[in-house]
């Protein structure tokens, strides 16, 4: 029920608003979030990094109306692999990347363009690109545009959503050829007809979606916090005869921290990732909705009105 209000008022500008005036916000943005601008993001990967841990950096920033803020985006991201690249952190930090802050809203064709751009940049760096997966009616695009991408960019990768109900059918399509696809549980306010409701059906289609995925021939990511679904992860791992460079463990920054360290000692690959950039509310509603426990903050914000 929280879950479900938390993530309507995610796409109110009022509430927005109250909350980014709250000074509480800001210390709770600061667990989740490296700082507003690309330095923060440069900053907070090299610490990441020197921990043994893999980044991949997302600067935030999601619905973009016009052209010349989606064009801003792309920039934004070339600047930044041009740095990591001069301080040495590729490959080991890469950048994930939603296409809706490239246009993909009100024009996919010059989304496509713009992630091109992104994953030559990438190449030239020495790292990759992952594609986050959004709401569902933007499924059938981001797919395409990763299959046109792949053309060139084989590395590029994609995020899958184990809670919408095609998604075991897309992670069998997608188990191929080296092909990067992160599995996630979805962070959005999904209708019955298109998504799982309960957190059982979820978590038993993330199963089912992994074991695709590890009996496929691509790169499996299982990006989770569920410590029930990395176990898993590592059951499902050594069933299907992977080595540790075969796959790996993602998490947020921020979230369960010690287990980030835990899993890299045992010698997984383990990448955090980390957003930057001043437009971050729409995805610390979206941690608030998945933890309630976190969201003091906001009700204060509003409480205090
Ligand atoms: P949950 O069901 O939220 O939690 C399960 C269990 O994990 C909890 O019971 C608890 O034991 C533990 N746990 C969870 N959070 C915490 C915490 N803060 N502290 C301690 N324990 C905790 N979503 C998208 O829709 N598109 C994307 O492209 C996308 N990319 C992602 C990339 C990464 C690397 C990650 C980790 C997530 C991404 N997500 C994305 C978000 C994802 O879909 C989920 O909303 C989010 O990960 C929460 O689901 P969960 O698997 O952690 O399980």
């Amino acid at each position: 029920m929280l879950r479900k209000v938390i993530l309507a008022a995610a796409g109110s500008h009022r509430v927005e608003r109250l909350v980014e005036s709250a000074p509480v916000s800001r210390n709770v943005v600061r667990r989740f979030i490296a700082g507003t601008g690309s330095d923060d993001a440069l900053r907070c990967s090299r610490e990441l990094v020197d921990n043994g841990l893999a980044v991949t950096i997302d600067h935030l920033g999601e619905d973009t109306t016009n052209p010349a803020q989606a064009e801003a985006t792309a920039n934004e991201y070339l600047t930044l692999l041009d740095a990591l690249h001069a301080a040495e952190l590729t490959p080991a930090a890469e950048v994930s990347v939603k296409l809706s802050a490239l246009g993909q809203v009100f024009d996919d064709k010059q989304a496509y363009e713009h992630a091109r751009s992104i994953c030559a940049r990438a190449s030239e760096a020495g790292t990759t690109v992952t594609l986050d997966m959004e709401d569902h009616t933007t499924t059938d695009s981001t797919l395409e545009i990763l299959h046109k991408l792949r053309v060139d960019f084989p590395t590029v990768g994609v995020a899958v959503q184990a809670y919408l109900r095609r998604s075991e059918a897309d992670c069998r399509d997608l188990a191929v050829d080296g092909l990067r696809v992160r599995l996630c549980k979805g962070a959005y306010r999904e209708p019955e007809s298109v998504a799982f409701q309960t957190r059982l059906e979820v978590d038993k289609s993330y199963v089912r979606c992994l074991n695709a995925l590890m009996g496929g021939t691509g790169y499996p990511m299982v990006a989770t916090h569920d410590p029930r679904l990395i176990a898993i992860g590592e059951d499902r791992a050594r069933w299907f005869d992977r080595s540790p460079d075969e796959f790996e463990f993602q998490l947020l920054h921020g979230v369960r921290p010690d287990e980030q360290l835990r899993l890299a000692g045992l010698g997984y690959t383990v990448r955090v990732y980390l957003p930057y950039g001043t437009e971050w509310y729409g995805y610390m509603m979206r941690r608030m909705a998945e933890r309630p426990a976190n969201s003091a903050f906001f009700v204060r914000a509003l409480l205090s009105r």
